[in-house]
């Protein structure tokens, strides 16, 4: 982006931001990438170190743990991030905070928010979301896993592929039909906990983005608890409910005591 495109984006506070996250890249992550490369394995104390730092969540409300800040503390974390060089570490962060909790935040019970959103900010819990199939990549609508309702749970049964943090993260927000009848309008969400009895990993051989594996997965009767797991029925979303607006200042304080220069790469 050009000097005068960033200063049309992008307040100092932003720029704050921008050199606090890249410094931190630069002491945490850059020298030790290529061997979670070569180990396929990310330390998941990594996540919990940038927490520290306000750099997970910081677009969620400060009531699950976030500081509220505006799109353009994303663009800025994504395009550092990206510097580092490496998808796959790349893509754990991005999945999580903007592919799969927002659907938690914008769709979820209050119960699930609490649940899941500050877990996530405090870098504990990593978060997968699982839509493509075996026979459903881009034909979402021809999804066929199911979650059955029985009682007080979600008999969760099929397949799903290419999953991102499949393998690395804690729970899942799974796309499934509760009622494969109607079809489309059955479409829903659950979350699904990675530990759950009844779900079979496995990683797939990939050509690159080794520290970060996709993976498959198997559901056969997985059981899922009606109250915090939160299907929502007929909904089909596309993946924009991430960044939340917001003014509130306050996160990028502590970036302040940490200004340092410019440095990863130019
Ligand atoms: C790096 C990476 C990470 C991924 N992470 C995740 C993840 O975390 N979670 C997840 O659920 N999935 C994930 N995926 C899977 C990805 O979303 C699917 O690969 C994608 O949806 C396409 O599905 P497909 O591979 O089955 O291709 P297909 O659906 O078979 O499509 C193949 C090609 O045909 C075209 N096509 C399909 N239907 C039509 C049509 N009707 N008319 C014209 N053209 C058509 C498509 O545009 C595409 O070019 C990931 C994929 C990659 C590469």
């Amino acid at each position: 982006m050009s000097a005068n495109l960033d200063r049309y984006y992008f307040t100092e506070e932003h720029q704050l931001f921008r050199e606090s996250l890249r410094k931190f890249l630069e002491k945490e992550v850059l020298p030790y990438i290529n061997e979670w490369e070569e180990r396929q394995q990310v330390p998941k104390s990594l996540w919990r170190k940038f927490a520290e730092q306000g750099f997970l969540g910081f677009h969620y409300p400060p009531e699950y743990g976030g500081a509220g800040l505006d799109f353009f503390y994303t663009v800025v974390f994504t395009e550092e991030i990206s510097r580092v060089f490496s998808g796959g570490f790349g893509v754990i962060p991005l999945v999580t905070q903007y592919m799969s909790t927002p659907y938690i935040y914008k769709y979820g019970s209050e119960a699930l928010k609490q649940k899941y959103l500050p877990p996530v900010i405090r870098g504990e819990k990593i978060a997968a979301i699982g839509i493509s199939e075996p026979g459903a990549g881009s034909d979402v609508a021809n999804i066929q896993t199911k979650a059955i309702r029985e009682g007080d749970w979600y008999i969760v049964s099929g397949q799903k592929t290419f999953i991102s943090n499949g393998y690395y993260g804690d729970f899942v927000v799974l796309v499934v039909k509760t009622q494969p009848e109607a079809g489309l309008n059955s479409i829903s969400l659950l979350v699904v906990d990675l530990d759950s009895p009844g779900i079979t990993r496995n990683k797939l051989r990939k050509l690159g983005w080794h520290a970060q594996i996709r993976q498959s997965y198997s559901l056969t009767g997985c059981a899922c608890p009606l109250k915090t797991s939160s299907a929502r029925r007929g909904r089909v979303s596309s993946t924009d409910g991430g960044p939340t607006a917001g003014t509130a200042r306050g996160g990028y304080r502590r970036h302040r005591r940490h200004r340092t220069p410019h440095g990863l790469h130019p």
